[in-house]
């Protein structure tokens, strides 16, 4: 498995920013969608291609295109869904499924409330889009998921992740699993605290995102 904790000062400024406790939702929001696109722009790096060879206006000229089958960007519900036009923006051909995962407050474990994902992804690199790579549990519920469906590639995208919760996902999907599984993150925090908050963290995504319902 692979993690990729992203050091860059533009996402290291949108993260300072969207850290702090009087960024209001608006602008949690289009600071998370731009950081998305940022991430995700190292997250697709071995996204499958196929050589291709086009016209231009002088000569021909050999690139690549995105492989068939497409990618499926998967936003696990609530938080994730803030994340989903940020990843759109670099993969507007891309499938979306869904999956909904809450976690009991006390005992930290999710159960998944929703799933709407295709019955076959062989071939198929997937990205986990989920802002807050906590506990670890959610993750490797997902990751279970598409790799039972037979996805090519998983791949998750983060804003914040805790040492635990990529200890958990290491775990679970390490050296032994066949397929290539990574994490990228805008930032690696210190801790996850007694309530299975990161620490220092942001706070509750999905309320930041969406308000406290
Ligand atoms: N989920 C969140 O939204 N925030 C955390 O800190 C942990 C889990």
């Amino acid at each position: 498995m692979q993690t990729l904790v992203a050091d860059h000062p533009l996402i290291a400024h949108k993260l300072t920013a969207l850290r702090d406790i009087s960024t209001e939702t608006p602008v949690f929001r289009s600071l998370t969608d731009e950081l998305v696109t940022l991430l995700a722009y190292e997250a697709t790096r071995d996204i499958k291609v196929e050589r291709v060879t086009v016209r231009t206006p002088v000569a021909e000229a050999t690139g690549v295109r995105l492989s068939r089958p497409k990618p499926l960007v998967i936003p696990v519900l609530r938080a994730g869904i803030g994340m989903l036009d940020g990843m759109a923006r670099l993969l507007p051909k891309a499938d979306v499924g869904f999956v909904g995962l809450a976690r009991d407050e006390e005992t930290l474990i999710a159960t998944t409330y929703a799933t709407r994902l295709p019955a076959d992804l062989t071939g198929r690199d997937t990205f986990v889009l989920d802002p807050m790579l906590a506990t670890g549990g959610t993750l490797v519920s997902v990751f279970e998921m598409l790799a039972a469906r037979g996805a090519a590639s998983m791949t998750a995208i983060c804003l914040l992740a805790a040492p635990e919760g990529v200890e958990r996902v290491q775990a679970a999907f390490g050296d032994h699993c066949p397929i290539p599984v990574k994490i990228v993150a805008g930032g690696l925090d210190d801790r996850l605290n007694e309530r299975g908050y990161i620490v220092p963290g942001l706070g509750d995504a999905g309320d930041r995102l969406y308000g406290q319902i």
